[in-house]
């Protein structure tokens, strides 16, 4: 059960200290508190953990500074979605919305190699007019003899570029959490010329202890990649461990399955996953194009696989696309393969507002037919 408390509630008051000592007289029933300091508002939400059953949304509903009720069901307390539930399915980071209803393009480096291509990877999205893009400075990889990225020595460089060029938000995985403080110095040190949207990789979707140490930051928003091998529900209770740490700025990932059923591309696309994400929780869904296809590979019509798929999550109503571009795809240190092209940009571009107006559409129709 989670009790929605009146905005701006002051913990020191007579009336939420009141409210405490109430709910610490419920048998077997604990308590945590939320607290999301916005710009306009101070939000609480205080939730009760036990047996909530015995407790009835009315008398609960009564108890002092308590605005409003929503009985939760088991599975993802904090971002699912629940009966009469009307808690907020976006959040406002660096100045860029991320929601159920938005779509942000994150086109970008699967790596970062030299300070060059950074730069003209990042001038290349500011000239199509993109505040967002992907830079991976820590890289797992597979084998132990390949590159692994440069780790912290490339932040300062990449994030004054970003800051000179107008980027906002740079996704960029972490796989330890050493590497949380390095780029939190590292924006420090810049000063905060851009905004990072942690990543967790697919490979560390059920890193519980990491997740548990990105989740008790609210700094940075997390963009968490659905594990490759395990299953929905799995992958949703692992971003519901960043959020019941504390962290809501949660942005969940699909890029695709590993089994041999999706040859030839790399991994299975499930993007058709996107409206049941949408459906079950309150995060924003993105797509990752480049590492469910993996390949440059296009069809008779002349269009790539990495854009069909795109155009099928985005239609589908996905909110973010993370994909990987590069200046010059034979020198990338990793997933050069599937990299499209600087002149390759607006093309995609273009591509994704026509799959976009059509979800519009789809979804203007939709209510047609619901009303009529
Ligand atoms: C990536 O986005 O660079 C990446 C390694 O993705 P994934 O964790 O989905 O393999
Ligand atoms: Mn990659």
């Amino acid at each position: 059960m989670i009790l929605i408390l009146v905005p701006d509630t002051r913990p020191d008051s007579p009336e939420y200290k009141q409210l405490l000592a109430h709910l610490a007289n419920f048998p077997g029933i604990t308590t945590r508190v939320h607290t999301e300091v916005g710009a306009e508002q101070t939000l609480t939400e205080i939730y009760l953990i036990g047996n909530t059953k015995v407790l009835s949304i009315e008398d609960v509903s009564a108890l002092p500074c308590v605005d409003r009720v929503v009985r939760v069901s088991e599975e993802y307390r904090v971002l699912g979605r629940h009966k009469n539930d009307d808690r907020p399915t976006y959040f406002d980071y660096n100045g860029v919305r991320f929601g159920q209803d938005t779509l942000n393009v994150f086109a970008g480096l699967c790596a970062v190699d030299t300070l060059e291509h950074v730069e003209i990877m990042i001038k290349t999205l500011r000239d199509h007019g993109q505040v967002c893009t992907r830079m991976g400075a820590y890289k797992p990889r597979t084998s132990p003899y390949s590159f692994q990225g440069h780790g912290k020595t490339c932040l300062p460089y990449v994030f004054d570029l970003a800051g000179k060029y107008g980027i906002k938000v740079i996704a960029m995985e972490i796989t330890h959490e050493s590497h949380l403080d390095e780029i939190r110095d590292a924006l420090y040190q810049t000063g905060n010329a851009t905004g990072v949207m942690l990543q967790i990789g697919t490979r560390n979707t059920q890193n519980f202890e990491l997740l548990k140490i990105v989740g008790r930051q609210q700094q940075l928003p997390v963009l968490i990649k659905r594990g490759f091998g395990i299953t929905l529900d799995e992958s949703l209770n692992a971003a519901e461990y960043l959020a019941s740490e504390g962290n809501r700025k949660v942005v969940f990932g699909l890029r695709g399955m590993k089994t041999n059923m999706g040859d030839p591309h790399r991994n299975f696309v499930d993007f058709s996953h996107v409206p049941v994400v949408k459906r079950l929780t309150r995060m924003p869904v993105c797509i990752d194009p480049s590492h469910s296809v993996g390949s440059r590979a296009s069809s008779p019509d002349g269009i790539l696989d990495i854009m069909h798929v795109t155009a099928q999550g985005v239609t589908a109503g996905a909110n973010m696309v993370l994909v990987d571009f590069h200046p010059a795809p034979s020198k990338a240190l990793v997933d050069g393969p599937q990299a499209l092209l600087m002149k390759e940009l607006p093309h995609f571009l273009e591509d994704i507002q026509i799959a976009r107006e059509a979800y519009e559409k789809r979804t203007a129709l939709a209510e047609r037919y619901r009303e009529a």
